[in-house]
């Protein structure tokens, strides 16, 4: 069974798969990062760990067949295809603490809370901080150690798709941050096909 899934710009969206199963998240327009947290269904004490994942793969970067792990080293989700191949595991979720420190903004909107909003009805506890896997996100190392967020390579259309390595609440967040390069300055839309 297929489903389909589009979260409007700045928007949130949470649902379910089960393992095997292909999640599919497209940029619809080009230049825009998805939050993405998954939990195991059933025992959400298990989650999405990018500390974890460039500790197993010795990498900050995926590729196709690639393992993504939780915080307890197991597989839970894994890499099938991927157009962007620039993706980012070390900036937490944007929350309104950050719009107010980086862009004296208050009440910014945020993919902290849409997150939070979105897992609810999954009886996910809003932890103290999200930690994402930040699809499309082009954050550049420099050999200095200083980082930059630049805008995403990833072109109107371009996907990843993964594989749930076990049954998951996936929550999903298209960041509303439209202040700097993350999001090529404007929020756009995000599709995610299941199957
Ligand atoms: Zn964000």
């Amino acid at each position: 069974m297929k489903q389909e899934f589009f979260i409007e710009a700045e928007k949130g969206l949470a649902f379910t798969v089960k393992k095997g199963q292909i999640i599919t998240v497209i940029d619809v327009e080009g230049e825009q990062v998805v939050d993405f947290v998954v939990y195991r269904e059933g025992d959400v004490s298990e989650r999405i760990d990018p500390g974890v994942t460039m500790d197993a793969l010795h990498s900050y970067m995926v590729k196709p067949g690639d393992i993504i792990y939780s915080n307890k080293y197991r597989p839970i989700m894994s890499i099938v295809e991927d157009k962007v191949g620039r993706h980012d595991f070390f900036n937490p979720a944007c929350r309104p603490e950050m719009y107010e420190l980086l862009y004296n903004k208050e009440n910014h909107r945020s993919c902290y809370e849409n997150l939070n909003d979105a897992f609810t009805q999954y009886g996910v506890p809003k932890p103290d901080q999200h930690y994402p896997f930040n699809l499309f996100m082009n954050t550049v190392v420099k050999d200095d150690g200083t980082m930059s967020v630049e805008r995403p390579v990833s072109k109107p259309g371009d996907y990843i798709k993964l594989k749930a390595e076990m049954d998951l609440i996936v929550g999903a967040s298209a960041c509303p941050c439209s202040e700097s390069a993350c999001n090529g300055y404007v929020c756009t839309p995000i599709k995610i096909v299941v199957e």
